[in-house]
Parts: C-alpha cells; structure tokens; sequence
C-alpha cells in the first residue's frame, strides 16, 4: 500500500555561523525538540536547491524541489505571482509584480509602497483598470490589486515578450526607470513601449483621484503611480496528478509560493491568520496540514516567517520563528500516523542573517518515515546535517526520494 507525505518548507532557514552568537546559526541556537526527534529517527544531511552555490531565488527554488526542472520550466516571476493570486493567464500573457507608490510632482519616488495602502485600493484599481494602450497596437492591460500596496499588471495582446527591464528602481528618491527591451526582438520593444506608456498613465489617472486627494488631506502618502517588476510569461507544468497520481494540497501564504503549487496541480488550503509573516498562524498550519493528509496523498507546507528574519539581518527572530516552526511541527506529528507518512523537513535556500539575502549554501534536510534508516543524530543544524546518513542531495532529487518510498514511482528499465 502507498505512503503519504508531507513536506515542509521553512523559508530561508538555513544560515551560517554568526561570530557574535559563539559561531551558532539561528537553528543551532534555536531550542528545537521535535526536528531533532525527527532527525535522530530519520534521514538527515544537506541539500543543494539549484547546485552548490548557486544562489536561488524562492521561485526557482520552490520549482527544483517540487521536482521541476527550472532552467527548463522557469519563465520569471510575474507569471507564478499571478497564479498564486488566482489570475488565469493565457498563451501570450505578460505578468509583472506590481506595488502602488507615492511620487512627488516631478516624478521623485518618495516611498515605493505608497504608506502600505489599506483601503480605497478596489477605487484606485478600477479607475486604473480605464487606461487604454495607444501606441502599440492590439494591447490591452489589467491590474489586480493583492494585498496592501501590491497587485499583478497583466498585459494581453499579440506579440509581447518578458524580456523587458523593470520600472520600478527598488530605491527611493529617483525616478521611476524606463522600461528597456532586452533583446533585439520586435516582442520585447513592443512590451516596454507598452509599459512606459502605462506608467505615465497611471501617474495620470492616480494624481487627482478622490481616494489619493484624501489621503493627502489626512496626512497620509498618496498611491500615485504603479512600478511594475519581474515579468513573467504563461507556462505549464506538468501537475502532480499527471506525474505521479496522486492528490496534493498546499498550505502557503506567500503569492509567489501558492502561485508554484497551483501551477503544479495542487489544491490550495488557506489558513486563518496565515500572514507570510513572523507573527503567522502556526498552529493552525499544523492543524490543516494534520487534517488535509487524511484526504489528500501528499501535503505542501510552507512557514516565511524564517526568511522574513533572515532578510532582516535579526539572529533572535530567525531563532524565535525557528522554536515556532518547532512547535507547530510537534502539533502536527501528534495528530498524524507516522507509520504511514513520511515527514520531510529543509528550507528552501539559506538567507543568511549577515548577508540579508539569500546564499549559495546547502540547507539540512531531514526525511522522517516508516522504512528510513535511523541518522542518530542528536541536533538538527547546518553543521551535523554535512555527518547525517542521506549525504548530500539536490533540491531536484527530493521528489524522487520521496515518490520512491511512498511506493508510487515508476521503474527506471526492465
Ligand atoms: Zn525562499
Ligand atoms: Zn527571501
């Protein structure tokens, strides 16, 4: 009979040693009884995401460990935070990361997430959602809002490619960029023709709005432009049901996280509280992931908040979210039948908390089961992970690991 599995993705876990924490990473640190019973029962070493030292972003990452290819599948990351927002895109579609952000009159950024807008967004969109493209034919363009300032810009039309640059400069105090074709290609001089001439608009359209006059009236920055990065195009996977038969589900709160999974197939669970955040709602993310594996042959879980600490440069955070990941790991093998499920543990890259971003290092893997051979190993960090019994993997690997011992993987020859 097949297994289940769930997997556990703990955002940017990984680190490396901090000389003012004695040479600890935040995991060594970190008081964490459930991944080291995990560990001492089950499989434990290092996984590469992409391979060693490359420095994968969460996209390509998330794509290499639910067993895609990305230098083959990857087509940017507009595309998969569309997705993740529900958008259905099309053959031909460009999708971009969109924020609201406050400009001064000559077009100087003053903050690129305009206050962190929380109300008036549908208006602003919607008078947004007005703006026709003129000066390239056949193009029309949609804006979705999100949450907060962001949203996903959706161009549609005849000849458009992703190999565009940004408008939006990541920084404040300059103006926003103009977009630049990044190839020779008619596609691409088209696609930033159309996103220069959307900007301008929508500085346009957004100055004198009613929501933006009375924000201005109560102190509050106005959502006066739209910067647009990350573009992306429509791709498919080949999903989980078509690969190996079975029924998956995901519990994600990130755009870009949910927007892989339902690429890939799976059914999306949403969490109460569930914020992409530090102050996330962890146990009710063991709970849906302790009830969806009764229906469901394999669960996705992903936690950001050790990323969030991580891209913070915050060693006592990334040690606080790691104990809270502990924790709901322990409500969640209490509710589960270990003899029928596997459990695996790792992150999706390290994001180390003096570089800020994310690094080129192995993460430690852990893979817990009914038939996996016991590591003996007492802690589960960074550095015994290099001594565990599963050695050193790529995030590629994982999914045949897994499938092989769910029962469910198919033979390789007679
Ligand atoms: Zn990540
Ligand atoms: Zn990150």
């Amino acid at each position: 009979m097949s297994k289940k599995a769930i997997l556990i993705i703990c955002d940017g876990m990984g680190d490396r040693p901090v000389k003012e924490y004695d040479y600890k990473t935040p995991l060594e640190a970190a008081n964490t009884p459930n991944l080291n019973k995990l560990a001492e029962e089950g499989l434990v070493g290092l996984m590469d995401p992409i391979s060693p030292g490359i420095r994968p972003g969460s996209d390509v990452a998330h794509l290499a460990i639910l067993g895609y290819n990305p230098y083959e599948c990857y087509a940017g990351r507009g595309s998969l935070e569309a997705a993740g927002a529900g958008i259905q895109l099309k053959p031909g579609d460009i999708a971009f990361r969109a924020n609201f952000a406050t400009v001064n009159e000559d077009l100087t950024i003053v903050d690129r997430r305009a206050g962190r807008i929380k109300t008036g967004i549908k208006e602003l969109a919607e008078a947004i959602n007005q703006i026709k493209i003129e000066s390239v034919n056949g193009v029309s363009v949609e804006f979705y809002p999100t949450i907060e300032h962001r949203g996903v810009l959706i161009f549609r039309g005849e000849k458009l490619s992703k190999n565009v640059s940004d408008t939006d400069p990541h920084e404040i105090g300059v103006k926003p960029l103009k977009s630049k074709p990044l190839d020779d290609s008619v596609e691409a001089e088209r696609m930033a023709k159309a996103l220069n001439e959307f900007t301008e608009k929508s500085f346009h359209v957004l100055k004198n709005h009613q929501i933006n006059l009375n924000r201005v009236k109560i102190g509050e920055k106005p959502a006066n432009i739209i910067l647009a990065r990350g573009a992306g195009s429509y791709f498919k996977l080949k999903t989980f049901q078509e690969k190996y038969g079975i029924k998956t589900a995901a519990i994600a709160a990130v755009a870009l996280v949910k927007g892989v999974c339902r690429i890939a197939g799976m059914e999306i669970i949403d969490v109460k509280g569930a914020t992409g955040g530090l102050n996330t709602n962890f146990n009710g993310k063991a709970d849906e992931a302790a009830k969806a594996i009764k229906h469901y042959d394999f669960v996705f879980l992903h936690v950001k908040a050790t990323d969030v600490a991580g891209h913070d440069g915050n060693f006592k955070a990334k040690v606080e979210a790691i104990e809270n990941i502990d924790k709901m790991i322990g409500r969640l093998i209490d509710q589960l039948d270990l003899n029928e499920t596997y459990v695996t543990i790792t992150a999706d890259h390290c994001t180390p908390i003096n570089f800020k971003d994310h690094s080129g290092d192995p993460v430690p893997i852990l893979i817990h089961g009914p038939e996996t051979f016991h590591s003996e190993i007492k802690k589960f960090c960074e550095k015994t992970a290099s001594q565990g019994n599963l050695c050193r993997i790529k995030g590629i690997d994982i999914m045949a690991i897994l499938t092989n011992y769910m029962g469910i993987s198919e033979k390789f020859g007679y």
